[in-house]
């Protein structure tokens, strides 16, 4: 159906461009294992997000797994129930016990002012995530986190591109983790990273993600394969291309929607924060049944019938599922502001070759109500 409007949609670059990049593998024939692709996009990436040193990954999730991994993180961390269920997946695939802190109300991000109640003698390490791309208050929590001896590991998996004061914040804590999947705004299909601070790390890091390898002979630790090949580098460095274009066209579809949203009464978006140079990944809104008149999910319906794909990002909360259910602080009661929020939260859709007709038929619907 060409009328078909999701939450999400992959830009490809034109299939020509990528052509070359094939034949020079095939010229290579060199396909996995640190190739010169490979090692190409590891060099753009961190010149283009303003970091260190950054290792790929076969895909976001076993990047946060092997973060855990290289930290050697056990016991308790504290995160965030409002994510992508990844995010507690990597600390359960690492004998963690995951430990739910509610989130704040402006951004919907792991709240600093709870942390410190839910830390214990067997908590090692905090695992927040920057929501939506929005960034977390890191002052904060890197301070608690150094008064009481914690790791700190990012889930920046929306957070591509996006800088505080001209510097990424991929740079905060002790380890930020990528997605690169196609879903994102910059992908390579499947993919991901660690960005971390210090060569002896990259390396630790680059080791684990290929079965804990030093060296042709030598084994240090058991690690695991999670790396990134060749044509998935390929596609990477060709998107990278285009990627300011891409951030050009999400940040227009956003001030449209915020123009178009900001008197309907009972909708609500989040505003954008003073000197943070945003990546536009999500266009999320708060419903407030009683003033708006319909529900969340009533409208999340209304606009399928339409053939409108809303997602409800992130409901249900992490907590809710079955294998965190039953975790003591996965209890509603300790986490009311998030509780309330996946209630009322719809990502409304946002890719580059959304058109503003489309916009305007989103918005027609969501401005009718019933
Ligand atoms: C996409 C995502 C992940 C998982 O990344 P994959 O590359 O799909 O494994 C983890 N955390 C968050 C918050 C995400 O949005």
């Amino acid at each position: 159906m060409n009328n078909r409007i999701t939450v999400t949609q992959p830009c490809l670059p034109p299939l020509e461009e990528f052509i070359p990049y094939l034949q020079q593998i095939w010229d290579n024939k060199w396909l996995t294992n640190n190739g010169p692709l490979h090692n190409q996009l590891e060099r753009e990436l961190a010149d283009y997000l303003g970091v260190k040193y950054i290792s790929l990954f076969a895909n976001g999730t076993l990047a946060l797994i092997s973060a855990l991994q290289a930290l050697n993180i056990t016991g308790e961390v504290i995160t965030t129930p409002f994510s992508f269920v990844a995010t507690t997946h990597s600390l359960w695939w690492n004998k963690i016990t995951p430990v739910f802190v509610d989130i704040e109300m402006e951004y919907l991000n792991l709240d600093p002012a709870k942390i410190e109640a839910a830390i214990t003698p067997r908590t090692t390490a905090i695992m927040p995530v920057h929501v939506y791309g929005n960034p977390c208050q890191m002052d904060e929590i890197q301070r608690i986190a150094d008064k009481h001896g914690l790791k700190v590991i990012y889930d920046a998996a929306h957070a591509f591109g996006v800088k505080k004061d001209g510097v990424s914040i991929l740079n905060q804590g002790d380890l930020s983790v990528l997605s690169f999947h196609a879903t994102k705004v910059f992908s390579t299909i499947e993919g991901g990273a660690i960005i971390c601070h210090t060569e002896d790390m990259k390396r630790h890091i680059d080791n684990l993600k290929n079965f804990g390898f030093r060296g042709e002979t030598l084994v240090e630790e058991p690690g695991i394969n999670a790396k990134l090949n060749e044509v998935q580098a390929a596609y990477g460095l060709l998107l990278l291309k285009y990627i300011d274009g891409f951030f050009a066209k999400r940040k227009a579809i956003t001030e449209l929607y915020q123009s178009l949203l900001k008197d309907i009464q009972g909708i609500c978006f989040l505003p954008d924060m003073n000197g943070v140079t945003h990546g536009y990944s999500y266009f999320p809104i708060l419903i407030d049944e009683d003033v708006y008149g319909m529900s969340r999910d009533e409208l999340y319906e209304k606009l399928k019938e339409n053939n409108i794909f809303t997602r409800r990002y992130f409901y249900p909360l992490i907590s809710n599922f079955e294998p965190y259910r039953e975790l003591p602080s996965a209890v509603p009661d300790n986490l009311s502001i998030a509780t309330k929020v996946a209630q009322q939260v719809l990502c409304l859709p946002i890719y580059v070759e959304l058109t503003e007709e489309d916009i305007q038929r989103i918005i027609e619907i969501i401005k009718k109500r019933k």
